[in-house]
C-alpha cells in the first residue's frame, strides 16, 4: 500500500519475483483492458481518467477470478488492492475460500510533494491519461479518504510492515527485502 506515485508497481514486481509468486496489479489489469477495448476496460476508463476508483463490485470480481487462476495457487502479491474498506471485507472472504492467509501488508511511506513530482515526471515519459496535475491531486485525495484508513485496520491485525519509500529504486527494494525477510525469521 501507499499513495499514487509511491512506487508500488515497480516494487511489487521485484517482491513477486523474489518470492516466485505472481504480482496481481489491479491498475495494470485495468490498463490492459482499456488498451484492449474490452467492456471492462470501457467501464473502468471513465473512472480512471477522472482519478476516481472503479466501483468495488467490478474490481472485486476481477481480483476474485484472477487469484483463482492456477499460477496463484501457491500465493500471490496484490498491488493496488484492496483500496476500500468494502474491498478488505471481500478479500477476507476470497482468502478464506481459497485457504490463503495474508502474510503481510507492506506500506511504502513517501513524502506527498515528492510523489506529485514523480507522477508528473512519469506523465512526461509514459503519457498515462490519469497523470495530469488535476487528476493526480484528485487521486491523492481519494487515497487519503478511502485507502489510508485501511492501514489502521491491518495494523490492528498486526501485519503491517512499513518501509521508507524515498530514495533510489534499488535502495527501497533492499529495505523491503530486509523487512520481509525479518518477518520470515
Ligand atoms: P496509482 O497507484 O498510481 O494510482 P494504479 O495503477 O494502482 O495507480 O491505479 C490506477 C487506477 O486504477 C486508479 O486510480 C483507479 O481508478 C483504478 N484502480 C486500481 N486499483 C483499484 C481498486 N482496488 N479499486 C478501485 N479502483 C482501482
Amino acid at each position: 500500500m501507499g499513495p499514487p506515485g509511491a512506487g508500488k508497481g515497480t516494487q511489487a514486481k521485484a517482491v513477486a519475483d523474489h518470492f516466485s509468486v505472481p504480482a496481481v496489479s489491479t491498475g495494470d489489469i485495468f490498463r490492459a483492458n482499456v488498451s484492449g477495448g474490452t467492456p471492462l476496460g470501457v467501464e473502468a476508463k471513465r473512472y480512471m481518467d477522472a482519478g476516481e476508483y472503479v466501483p468495488d463490485e467490478v474490481t472485486n470480481n476481477m481480483v476474485r477470478s484472477r487469484i483463482a487462476e492456477p499460477d496463484a495457487a501457491g500465493g500471490f502479491l496484490l498491488d493496488g488492492y484492496p483500496r476500500t474498506l468494502a474491498q478488505v471485507a471481500e478479500l477476507d472472504g476470497m482468502l478464506k475460500a481459497g485457504e490463503h492467509d495474508l502474510d503481510a501488508v507492506l506500506v511504502l511511506t513517501v513524502d506527498q510533494e515528492a510523489v506529485v513530482a514523480r507522477l508528473l515526471k512519469r506523465a512526461e515519459i509514459e503519457g498515462r491519461a490519469d497523470d495530469t496535475e488535476d487528476v493526480i491531486r484528485r487521486r491523492l485525495e481519494v487515497y487519503a479518504e478511502e485507502t489510508e484508513p485501511l492501514i489502521a485496520v491491518y495494523d490492528e491485525r498486526g501485519i503491517v510492515v512499513r518501509v521508507d519509500g524515498m530514495g533510489e529504486i534499488d535502495e527501497v527494494q533492499q529495505r523491503i527485502f530486509a523487512a520481509l525477510d525479518d518477518l520470515q525469521d
